[in-house]
């Protein structure tokens, strides 16, 4: 293995899906508010930090959040495996190929950083039956910012591969200024790609080292995921 290539999920490899329905469902059950939901911005963040903010916001107490979480993620959690069921995620154009031609190759191994809960990232990839390809990740149930999460997967993929990935052999891939951020945190290489709710401009203000309007030419988007490493 001579790179790692860390996905983002929502707006990157998938979108849609019922996850903000039933994340605003568990909301009211376990809180009985759902704070700003409709205009809070999510991109980027953690499940964990967007119920806190959103808590917060609301007005209710830090003991009265923490000890409602645990409770909000079962919630959450068993109404996204239901509403999957019936609303799957959708594949964003490229995206299956883009991972179909990192996996086949014998050095690039595969793994996440996302915002969601590792059984999130597992059902919404499940739901187009993209979840096989990636072994190990950094979840929002690891740590609620991001930030952490490159470095918290790449512990896993020295485990997993049975090697020491370099920050400079790592790849992080997201659609928003905070997965620039984390990447560069850890020291990795960054890509963005403006499939979510973020344009060229926010991205490259953000520093990504490469920004892609979308990964419709997924041979073109491996080959600069390869320069950059080796570079
Ligand atoms: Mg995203």
């Amino acid at each position: 293995m001579e790179c790692l290539v860390l996905f983002d999920i929502d707006g990157t490899l998938v979108r849609g899906g019922p996850a903000k329905t039933v994340f605003t469902d568990a909301l009211i059950e376990v809180y009985g508010t759902t704070g700003p939901v409709e205009t809070h911005s999510f991109g980027g963040k953690t499940d964990g930090q967007i119920a806190r903010e959103l808590m917060e916001l609301a007005g209710l107490p830090k003991e009265d959040i923490d000890r409602g979480l645990p409770a909000l993620f079962q919630h959450y959690l068993d109404g996204l495996e239901a509403g999957l069921a019936s609303t799957p995620m959708d594949l964003l154009t490229g995206a299956g190929e883009l991972v179909a031609i990192l996996e086949d190759h014998s050095d690039v191994a595969l793994g996440l950083v996302t915002g969601n809960h590792r059984r999130g990232a597992q059902l919404k990839l499940n739901s187009v039956s993209l979840d096989a390809p990636f072994p190990i990740g950094g979840f929002g149930c690891d740590h609620e910012h991001r930030n952490h999460l490159p470095g918290i997967a790449v512990e896993r993929a020295d485990r997993h591969w049975g090697v020491s990935f370099d920050p400079r052999d790592v790849v992080v891939i997201g659609d928003t200024p905070a997965d620039v951020e984390c990447g560069q945190w850890f020291g990795a290489h960054t890509v963005a790609v403006c499939t979510g709710h973020f344009d060229a401009d926010a991205l490259v203000a953000a520093g990504a080292d490469v920004v892609l309007a979308d990964f419709s030419d997924p041979t073109e988007v491996a080959e600069r995921l390869f320069s950059l490493v080796d570079s």
